[in-house]
Formats: C-alpha cells, sequence, structure tokens
C-alpha cells in the first residue's frame, strides 16, 4: 500500500509542506509491528502556519462562500471519498489493523457525513423574535472561524466526517490533529477535500504528537472552538486549554455502555448485536458495550449462547478480514492484558481464538467475556478500549437501573424488551446521550446527534445538533420606531 500523496509533509493552506521541524514519526501495521510509511511530526510552528492559513481562508474565498455553495463543495467530496473506497479501506486497514469490511464501511459513512452535512448546509437559519412594538428582533447563525479538531485512531474516518463535515457546512475553517497512530486517511481526505474544490485553507491536517502539535492546537489563540474525542485524561488537558482562551469544546469520552436483555426479550434478535457491540474494531470503540445486563431468569440462557458466540470469533490481520483484527498498538494490549489479569481464570467465561500463523509483530488479543464479578469490579466500572465483555444478572427493573447507571460515564445505551412501556421507563431513567430500544447502534446513523454525559463529555455532534455546535448565535435587535 503506497498512497498516493506524500504522508510525510502536513496540508497547510492547500499545499503539502515539509513539517518545520523537518521530523518524521513511524506508521506501525498493528497487524504485523511493521513500519508501512513515515508521517510529519508537526509541531507548535505547524500548527500556527495552520491557523494563519485558515484565518486567510475566513477571509477570502471560503469565508465568502454562499452556503448552498459549500454544501456543493462536501457533496462533491462525498462522491469522491466513495470513488476511493477501495484505497482509503486497505489505507485504513493497514494502518489502524481495522479488518476491511469494518475499513470499508468507515469510508461509507464518512461520503454519509459528507452527504448530510452537505445537504445540510443552506438550511441551517436564526428565527425572528416578536418583541416589543418599534423593533425587529432577530438570530444569525455564525461560524466560529478556526476550528481545532482533535481526533482519536479508533475511528479517524467516521470522527473526521462528522466533524470537520458539520464543521465546514456552518462555514468555520478547521485545523485538524489526527493521532499519531491514524494519520494517513486524515491526509488522504484533506487531498480529495482538495479535488472537490474546497479552497485552500478551509481544511489544513498537521500529524505530530498529542503532547506537541495537539496540545498546540488547543491552546492557540485563534482556535475558537475545540472538537475532541479519546481518553478522559486527555480531554480534561483539552478543557483546561480551551477555558485559557474560553472558548468552547465538545468533548467525547468513550464509556462503558451497558446492553438490558429482560426476559421477554427476542433473544435471537438481540444476540448478534451484544456480541457485536464488544469486539467490532476488537472493542476499540468509545460506544462499545462492554457490560451485558441480563434479567435473572434468562441469565444462564444469555451466558451460554454468548459464550458459543464468542468460541466462533477469530482474531487475525486486517487484510484477512476476519471478525476481529489487532490492537491499535503494543500499548493497547498491554492496557488490555493488564485489565484481563484482574479477572480469575474461572470468571473468563469464553475466548475466541487467534488464527494461526499470526505474524509476530502483531497485536492479538483474543476476545474475553467475563462472568462472575461484582458490577463495582474495575472490569464492569472502567473503560477497558479491547474486546472485553462483562456480563452482569439483575433482579427487576430497578435493579437494572441501579446497575446500568452505576458507572461514572453516561454514553449509550440499549434495552431489549417487548413491554413497551418499560422502554419508555428505562429510556427516560437511563443516564446516556444515546438510547436505542431493541437494537445497538443503529448502523451508525450520521443523522443521530450523538455525545455523552459524566465523564463521557458534553457537547453533541452528528446530525443537526453538529451544526448549531458549530456555530455562535447572534441576536440583532432594531430599533425603528
Ligand atoms: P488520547 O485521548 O491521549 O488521544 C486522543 C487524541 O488526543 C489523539 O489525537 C492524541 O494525539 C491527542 N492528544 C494526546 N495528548 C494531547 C494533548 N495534551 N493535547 C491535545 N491533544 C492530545 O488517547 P490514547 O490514544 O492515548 O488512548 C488511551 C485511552 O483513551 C484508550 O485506552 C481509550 O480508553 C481512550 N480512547 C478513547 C477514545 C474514544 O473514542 N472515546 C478514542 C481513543 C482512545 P496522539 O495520539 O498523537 O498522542
Amino acid at each position: 500500500m503506497t498512497p498516493w500523496f506524500d504522508p510525510s509533509r502536513v496540508f497547510i493552506g492547500g499545499e503539502w509542506h515539509a513539517p518545520a521541524g523537518c521530523e518524521t514519526l513511524p506508521v506501525i501495521d498493528p497487524s504485523t509491528g511493521e513500519e508501512i510509511a513515515r508521517i510529519a511530526r508537526g509541531s507548535a510552528a505547524d500548527i500556527d502556519a495552520a491557523v494563519i492559513a485558515a484565518e486567510q481562508a475566513l477571509a477570502g474565498d471560503w469565508g465568502a462562500m454562499p452556503a448552498f455553495q459549500r454544501g456543493r463543495i462536501l457533496a462533491r467530496l462525498g462522491q469522491i471519498v466513495l470513488d476511493h473506497t477501495d484505497a482509503l479501506a486497505e489505507m485504513e486497514a493497514r494502518d489502524v489493523g481495522k479488518p476491511l469490511t469494518q475499513a470499508r464501511n468507515d469510508v461509507i459513512a464518512l461520503a454519509r457525513y459528507c452527504e448530510f452535512y452537505a445537504g445540510a448546509a443552506d438550511k441551517l437559519h436564526g428565527q425572528t423574535i416578536p418583541f416589543q412594538p418599534g423593533f425587529t428582533v432577530y438570530t444569525l447563525r455564525e461560524p466560529h472561524g478556526v476550528t481545532g479538531h482533535i481526533v482519536p485512531w479508533n475511528y479517524p474516518m467516521q470522527i473526521i466526517g462528522r466533524s470537520i463535515g458539520a464543521a465546514l457546512a456552518t462555514g468555520n475553517a478547521c485545523v485538524l490533529k489526527p493521532a499519531e497512530e491514524a494519520c494517513l486517511t486524515a491526509l488522504a481526505f484533506a487531498d480529495l477535500a482538495h479535488m472537490a474544490g474546497l479552497p485552500p485553507g478551509a481544511l489544513n491536517v498537521v500529524p505530530g504528537l498529542g503532547a506537541e502539535a495537539g496540545a498546540a492546537l488547543t491552546a492557540h489563540p485563534g482556535i475558537r472552538h475545540v472538537s475532541f474525542t479519546g481518553s478522559v485524561a486527555t480531554g480534561r488537558k483539552v478543557q483546561a486549554a480551551a477555558a485559557e482562551n474560553v472558548v468552547p469544546v465538545t468533548l467525547e469520552l468513550g464509556g462503558k455502555s451497558p446492553q438490558l436483555v429482560f426476559a421477554d426479550a427476542d433473544l435471537d434478535a438481540a444476540l448478534p448485536f451484544l456480541v457485536n457491540a464488544g469486539v467490532q474494531n476488537a472493542g476499540q470503540t468509545c460506544s462499545a458495550s462492554s457490560r451485558i445486563l441480563v434479567e435473572r431468569a434468562v441469565y444462564d440462557e444469555v451466558c451460554a449462547r454468548m459464550a458459543e458466540a464468542y468460541h466462533a470469533l477469530t482474531v487475525g490481520p486486517a487484510m484477512n478480514d476476519l471478525r476481529v483484527g489487532p490492537l491499535i498498538s503494543a500499548r493497547q494490549k498491554g492496557i488490555v492484558e493488564h485489565y484481563l489479569a484482574m479477572a480469575d481464570p474461572a470468571q473468563i467465561l469464553a475466548r475466541g481464538q487467534l488464527a494461526e500463523g499470526l505474524p509476530d509483530g502483531g497485536h492479538y488479543v483474543a476476545p474475553a467475556l467475563i462472568a462472575g464479578i461484582a458490577p463495582d469490579h474495575a472490569l464492569a466500572q472502567e473503560e477497558i478500549f479491547g474486546p472485553v465483555q462483562v456480563i452482569l444478572p439483575f433482579e427487576d427493573e430497578e435493579d437494572a437501573i441501579r446497575i446500568a447507571n452505576g458507572t461514572p460515564y453516561g454514553l449509550v445505551a440499549s434495552v431489549w424488551s417487548r413491554d413497551g412501556a418499560r422502554q419508555m421507563r428505562l429510556a427516560k431513567r437511563l443516564r446516556a446521550g444515546q438510547v436505542f430500544l431493541n437494537n445497538y447502534g443503529a448502523a451508525g446513523g450520521v443523522e443521530l446527534p450523538f455525545g455523552g454525559t459524566g465523564l463521557s463529555g458534553h457537547g453533541r455532534e452528528k446530525g443537526f445538533e453538529a451544526l448549531y455546535a458549530f456555530t455562535s448565535l447572534k441576536t440583532v435587535a432594531a430599533h425603528h420606531g
């Protein structure tokens, strides 16, 4: 896999440049541990240049462009992304170890974000407000200006789509710092956006380390909004940096999301979702369902059926396109193994299998299903970010809610039950930004506002809500007598 662009460069002002420090970082294929490319080690100087380029775009063609034309560019970009599906999917599979089918789904999601925000660009408007006689009052929705985007390595294309798509649709100019471990599709996206006619400076990409380029971006006084997805620890730093400049932040920080399975549920329908939501992308998903809560009457049956499904899971290289690929890095593998070591061997109900002949340098972990631990155990409380699910019994609806809401997180939750009244009660009482009734994830719906509460973060992305987040509201009160 050789990208059609030079990944060791930064993309600023519509052009490829060597990074200011002329240093590069390795791109490691998680399936093999081998270096497959080099990316730029961007620095504060590159971030500064990117912010200046973005400000120039806002002062020039991009800032003057009518909303419908921004939409046209995004629509073209969505088509160009689809035209590059194979290349982008392979690039992502090699860069982050994502099985090819899942990588292709991410390409399609990226295109969908472009399409959705293309259509939305000229449909966002202010309001008129009835006021006192002699006044006309109305509101304007204006872009923040230069927006900063810090994207993690687990779903680079999807998170770029939801964040950059909404920011561009509303007329902001963006500076994107992708995760050091996942820069290739971010750079490719910038190149494709240029191809689609996005004016120079409207989207700038500076790869590099979080502590260097990332910290410089969030602290830059020219950045008027920060969108961050990642860990709680880094989210706190990002919020603190943005607070210095008093700018708004959207934080999406993952979770410990539960699925609640009641005895009256359609178990045949639920089973694939129960397992897939834990092992998709090797469990490295902010909205992974890492806790399965099951009513006592069907607990043994669900344990047995999930264990059977786990035994059928095979882990292998991304390009082999099995259900589960490697973890992103040796460090992430270490985190997951550290958590697995907290369980007694008897508590590990089932594991998937590692494919034969795996490359030595790959970061493979066989998925693990854990039972027999208390709801307050670290395995049932903390985000592991690997293919590990815990299964916990509950006695009744109250008990289910207590366990489900009993972590510091609140990203998503689901309820499996045929009882409509119970579905409505639980949808209200579950602490989560999204609640799914008899499904999980709603196939990622780009139209659906997404974000968390508690340690899962704040602010909403996706859907129309993101357009509000990426704009600032101005009230105009005209006195005309
Ligand atoms: P981080 O939160 O550290 O990384 C997320 C993004 O933030 C990356 O682009 C990273 O850049 C950047 N970053 C790191 N430090 C700073 C900083 N000081 N200022 C600005 N940006 C910064 O997550 P990790 O990759 O270290 O993963 C650790 C854990 O985080 C995982 O085990 C998982 O639990 C959680 N996580 C959650 C995600 C989610 O979707 N909610 C996504 C990824 C991780 P760089 O990678 O180049 O350092």
